[in-house]
């Protein structure tokens, strides 16, 4: 359903629309609230906390204009009871002209700074009379163009109406799991009474669409068994003399996950394995040694990273441990002519195996056999992505890096379709890496301690949040850090990396940081996901309130590779409980998987899966916020659907695949 066919929607407001992703009716039933504005009971300005939005009733007592100020201002005397605050508005001259003296509704955040007393700034305010509009439990939507909440709302209370919405769980099964109505629940969340209605409303949507996605996984891993097509001839005698040429005796658990790798080759199915393990436990050598057994079997082989400088980094490594076969590098920024010969090699087969970014994805890269794709930290990639992948040759083995230290009880449900090994252990060298959060009164200590032991020898990271800062100017921006950093630490190399630099000088950095020309890297968490420096041990981290706490983990995991013990100091932009309780858990544990349990536990399943920090954002889930159990409910059902004769399954099975189609681009990315 067309989205012009609704009141208010002009082609213009069409096109903003558009700008998120909604091309239909549907799409906007689908648009959900990033926030609620709770206007159902005003709050008292004394009882607030600082950063708290409130809605408070107030007597407007004097107001003054400045506009001669660097930033004009409009400043309002405000009373309630015998409490008096103030009102601030910065560049919104027209507020004088509107506000006078008398009873007001304010609605914004407050400013409790320890002895100055309250404030408002900005409030959003209307006279408190008798038609009053800043009332109710109101949806807050993502906008874009000249968009307004208004708009967002008018639009999605029409389309709520005009779309269709059932639900595929069977009856019988929706009332056994105690399930609302689909549609009421798709009203709770645009339109809902209260915090309750529209929370339960957000976890019966979560539960119906995890119920398709998990039984998608069901259908596609029963239906995956592709039969092999290519036995490879390499003998386990092989892969021991093979593993003899790492510089170091594999640990327990890669030698499991090797021998997974080499029964899989050597069983009647194609392989579909994720090898799962915290940071630093290896997983490249296993990725190796697969491609190895391919490779001595005459195959072709390919390996997909998600950034450039990880690719080649796979490519030296591929080239080091298998010296006598031919591997090649291909990415966007290969020049036009070796780019040319590098996929002639693959379509004749001269190439034995190839590393390299996105570029492998492209429809021009052919190769003569492809036998196996190897994906690192593949929650980078769309479950898509790696499909057209391993689409360039029939029945070809696929195995999966993945890092992102997801739950152990969630596995299943991002990787239903594959059959999981997980590494345990890490190589014995390791140190734990001693953790801590810095006060602001001991930074200067910080950067005199880490200037005197790069001056030694070893190297540092310190990594920011973005590479602009933000509005409010409460986060340094990664340039800004940098000049910080060159005034502060004199006589300590500074290299300088994020995501706005071209792949070819992120390279040249990268480098220059391995070949030891820098002392420290400035960055943003470009660095975040694959890269081995063993010699870096400092890990600073700014703003650490404002990661995920796996993200925290995989940053720190760049350190501690090599066998000096290892640093890593958190900085706090904003000192919060809750960010001091994230922060301990970190600070307190090493594995990855029961951090990722932590956060999961702490943020609830929406906030977890919807930001990228998890490395699983599910489509436009994004902005529910569910707890966990939702997805587990879910699995019951329909681990219950499908093992009953009771239920119609090709209905079951037609929906499931219809939304994994729909999400398989997005799940995982
Ligand atoms: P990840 O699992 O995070 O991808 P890597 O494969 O990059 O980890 O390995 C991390 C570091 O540990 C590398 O420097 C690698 O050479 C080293 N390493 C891997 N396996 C062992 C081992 N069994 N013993 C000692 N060091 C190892
Ligand atoms: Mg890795």
């Amino acid at each position: 359903m067309n989205l012009t066919d609704l009141k208010f929607v002009s082609e213009k407001r069409e096109k903003d629309f558009n700008k998120l992703n909604i091309y239909s009716q549907e799409d906007l039933v689908r648009h959900f609230p990033r926030d609620y504005l709770d206007l159902t009971r005003t709050d008292t300005i004394a009882s607030a906390y600082h950063n708290d939005f409130i809605l408070t009733l107030c007597e407007v007592v004097n107001v003054e204009f400045n506009r001669y100020s660097r930033r004009p201002y409009v400043k309002a005397l405000c009373r309630q009871g015998d409490y008096l605050f103030t009102a601030i508005w910065f560049n919104q001259p027209y507020v004088a002209g509107k506000l006078t003296a008398g009873e007001y509704l304010f609605y914004g955040r407050v400013q409790n700074r320890y002895g100055l007393g309250a404030s408002m700034v900005n409030p959003t305010f209307e006279r408190a009379d008798n038609n009053i509009k800043l009332k109710g439990y109101l949806p807050v939507y993502p906008l874009a163009g000249s968009l307004t909440q208004g708009a967002v709302r008018t639009a999605v209370k029409q389309a709520l109406s005009n779309v269709r919405i059932v639900s595929a769980i069977p009856d019988a099964l929706q009332k056994k799991y105690g399930l609302i109505d689909l549609k009421s629940a798709y009203a709770g969340v645009h339109l809902p009474t209260g915090a309750e209605c529209a929370a339960a409303a957000a976890e019966r949507i979560a539960v119906e669409e995890y119920f398709l996605l998990v039984s998608a996984f069901k259908i596609i891993k029963g239906d995956s068994r592709t039969a092999r097509l290519r036995t490879y001839s390499v003998t386990a005698e092989d892969v021991k003399n093979f593993a003899a040429r790492f510089p170091f005796e594999l640990t327990k658990g890669q030698k499991d996950a090797v021998n997974a790798v080499y029964a899989d080759f050597k069983s009647p199915d194609v392989m579909n394995r994720l090898i799962q393990g915290d940071v630093g436990s290896g997983k490249t050598a296993v990725a190796v040694a697969a491609v190895f057994m391919a490779l001595k079997s005459g195959r072709q082989a390919a390996m997909l990273a998600p950034t450039e400088v990880l690719a080649r980094q796979n490519a030296a490594l591929l080239k080091k441990y298998l010296p006598e076969y031919r591997v090649e590098f291909l990415s966007g920024s290969t020049p036009a002519a070796e780019k040319r010969a590098v996929k002639k090699g693959l379509a004749e087969g001269s190439i034995d195996a190839v590393c390299g970014t996105h570029a492998l994805i492209q429809g021009d890269v052919e190769f003569a056999d492809l036998s196996l794709v190897v994906c690192d930290e593949q929650h980078r990639f769309g479950v898509g992505q790696r499909a057209s992948l391993t689409a360039k040759g029939a029945a070809v083995d696929t195995l999966v890096m993945s890092a992102t230290p997801i739950p152990r009880t969630l596995t299943l449900i991002f990787y239903g379709d594959l059959d999981v090994t997980t590494i345990k252990d890490k190589p014995a060298a390791r140190r734990e890496i001693s953790t801590s959060v810095i006060p602001a009164r001991r930074y200067g200590d910080m950067l005199a301690y880490i200037s005197s032991e790069v001056k030694k020898g070893v190297q540092a990271y310190f990594v920011c949040p973005k590479i602009e800062g933000d509005d409010e100017g409460s986060v340094m921006s990664v340039t800004e850090l940098f000049e910080e950093l060159q005034k502060k630490m004199p006589g300590v190399r500074l290299g300088l990396m994020h995501g706005k630099l071209k792949d070819r000088q992120k390279n040249e950095v990268m480098e220059a940081f391995r070949n030891r020309e820098y002392d420290a890297l400035v960055s943003t968490t470009v660095i975040e996901v694959g890269v081995d420096v063993p010699n870096a041990t400092i890990m600073v981290i700014y703003n650490a309130e404002r990661f995920g706490l796996s993200q925290l983990h995989q940053l720190r995991g760049r350190v501690g590779r090599g066998d000096k013990q290892s640093y890593c100091f958190l900085l706090m932009g904003s000192d919060t409980e809750v960010a001091r309780a994230r922060l301990s858990v970190l600070k307190n544990n090493s594995d990855g998987f029961a951090i990722a349990e932590s956060d999961l536990n702490m943020r609830g399943g929406g906030d977890f899966m919807g930001t990228r920090q998890s490395g699983h954002v599910i489509g436009d889930l994004k902005n529910l916020r569910f707890p966990v159990s939702a997805i587990f409910t879910a699995k019951a059902i329909s681990d219950d659907a499908f093992s009953s004769a009771a239920f119609d399954t090709s209905e079951l099975r037609r929906a499931a695949m219809q939304k994994y189609n729909k999400l398989k681009d997005v799940i995982l990315n």
